[in-house]
């Protein structure tokens, strides 16, 4: 059997200004670079990535041939700009088109994210498959794993044949999801059976992403009961999307996409489990401390018996959100309430990082950081600081979500003064990978408090060995209270979860 093998990830986050170009994709912090055609299979073996763990089911299978094509992934930001996305979409469809016509295909694997928009063009993924189905007809199986944080549309999942997506948030299950999904389209393909009858419901409310970690409930609980329905009955595949909700597009929020070969099947559990998230809703909300708060309450936390961090999530300015890594007001709350020994990881500044190699270990460095990207959240935190160590960045993902991946981050450094320490890299990165830590000399566990850019991925790397975990709230884009932004958008009588019908 021939089988193409593309990706294209992006989440977009549209509340944020302007557009992301192709170059964000060419060295995405923390993850594989864009590549085509043979060199994608050394670029993404071996990595945590769902197109990594297809090529590893499809390396057991001596009667499949793998057609790779062309996988890109950027790191969440603002909708992709047009002509990158034309870029990126016509490769995937032209290579796929040419192999195709070169000897027949048999399937297609896509590894795409769910919650991609593109300057003009709300579904970015819908738009692809559309392309897609234009160019190669509707007969060509085609497989898609998507994010758990996919904001599904009707155009998309009519198009997908066989559909899968991550269960875990922290997503632990990324290179298991896409080995999953590779795994559904052989058996598709060899019983030549004929697609699987779709339903898609959606509860009708967004969650904050603080809210929508499977670690804990509610989205725990509705974890687990998807997965005993699908150990009950091997044909079925349960799909359970939380959305993204920094996205002010009509699809925006939760959808549960089920796929039986038996449609009455497939609506009944569709049915049972909505009737779950609709019973679970206001306990998708919550408050959430101030930055103030938060560094606070550590710092008690902190003298208290016990080993392990306290780590604080500064979650409105996760890089996983399209936060751009480098809002100043956790640094500012560590500072002014003097949390030494506390370290912030990190702030995104390659001139910060570079001038404390210029300065070296022991050097000073006289300058602000923070508060450059974004200047509406807060004004740089004054230095001078001290250069406590110093790193050139390149390092293998440790942690659950980056583990085998080839980081390779620039010149990074750690900083201090009086009441704390900051890590600085150049390009924004999700902090939930304890290899950069380790590699600037840092053994997480031994920090007192850890302050990470994350809103829940942290805690795959860092849960376990915390002594608590905060999450606080300084100013920033990645929006914890969605009652806090403005939606135009959605769909009607679609709300806030927690809030009033
Ligand atoms: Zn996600």
């Amino acid at each position: 059997m021939r089988i193409a093998v593309a990706g294209l990830q992006h989440e977009s986050n549209t509340f944020l200004p302007g557009t992301t170009p192709l170059a964000a994709f060419e060295r995405p912090g923390g993850w594989p670079p864009l590549s085509r055609g043979p060199e994608m299979l050394s670029v993404l073996r071996g990595t945590a990535v769902p197109a990594a763990g297809a090529l590893a089911v499809a390396d057991t299978r001596p009667d499949v041939a793998i057609v790779p094509i062309q996988w890109g992934l950027a790191q969440p930001s603002a909708p992709i700009a047009r002509d990158a996305f034309d870029g990126l979409a016509d490769a995937i469809v032209e290579g796929i088109a040419t192999a195709h016509a070169a000897a027949r295909l048999d399937g297609l694997y896509l590894d795409l994210h769910g919650a991609m928009v593109v300057d003009g063009i709300d579904d970015g993924e819908g738009e692809l498959l559309h392309r897609l189905r234009v160019r190669l007809g509707t007969d060509l199986p085609v497989a898609v794993s998507a994010d758990l944080h996919a904001n599904l549309s009707p155009g998309f999942v009519d198009r997908v044949t066989v559909l899968d997506g991550y269960r875990a948030y922290p997503h632990d299950d990324m290179a298991e999801t896409g080995a999953r999904t590779f795994r559904r389209l052989l058996r598709h393909l060899d019983r030549g059976a004929a697609r699987p009858a779709t339903v898609m419901v959606r509860p009708g409310f967004v969650v904050a992403l603080t809210w929508q970690c499977t670690l804990t409930d509610p989205a725990k609980g509705l974890k687990e009961r998807a997965e005993s329905m699908m150990a009950a009955d091997p044909d079925l595949a349960v799909f359970q999307a939380y959305g993204f909700p920094l996205a002010d597009i009509p699809d925006c929020g939760p959808a549960i996409v089920v796929q039986h070969p038996d449609a009455t099947r497939a609506s009944a559990v569709a049915d049972t489990l909505l009737a779950a998230w609709q019973a679970a809703e206001p306990d998708f909300d919550g408050p959430i401390p101030t930055a103030t708060e938060a560094v606070r309450q550590a710092m008690v936390l902190a003298g208290t018996p016990g080993t392990g961090p306290v780590v604080i999530a500064d979650t409105q300015d996760n890089p996983g959100g399209g936060g751009p890594g480098d809002t100043p007001g956790m640094l500012a709350a560590l500072l002014d309430q003097g949390a030494d020994g506390a370290v912030l990881v990190h702030i995104a500044d390659r001139a910060a990082a570079e001038a404390a190699h210029a300065a070296g270990v022991g050097g000073t460095v006289d300058l602000g950081l923070g508060g450059k990207q974004l200047p509406e959240y807060g004004v740089p935190v004054p230095g001078p600081w001290r250069v406590e160590a110093l790193g050139d960045g390149r390092f293998t993902g440790m942690g659950p979500m980056y583990r085998g991946n080839r980081i390779s981050l620039g010149p990074v450094a750690l900083l201090a003064q009086a009441g704390g320490r900051v890590i600085v890299a150049g390009p924004k990165m999700q902090a939930s990978e304890p290899g950069l830590l380790h590699h600037l000399g840092l053994d997480p566990a031994a920090v007192p408090i850890l302050v990470v850019k994350s809103s829940v991925h942290f805690r795959g790397a860092y849960q376990a060995m915390a002594k608590a975990v905060l999450v606080g709230r300084a100013p920033g884009p990645v929006t914890a209270d969605l009652r806090d932004l403005t939606y135009r958008r959605l769909q009607p009588g679609v709300r806030i979860a927690g809030t009033a019908r």
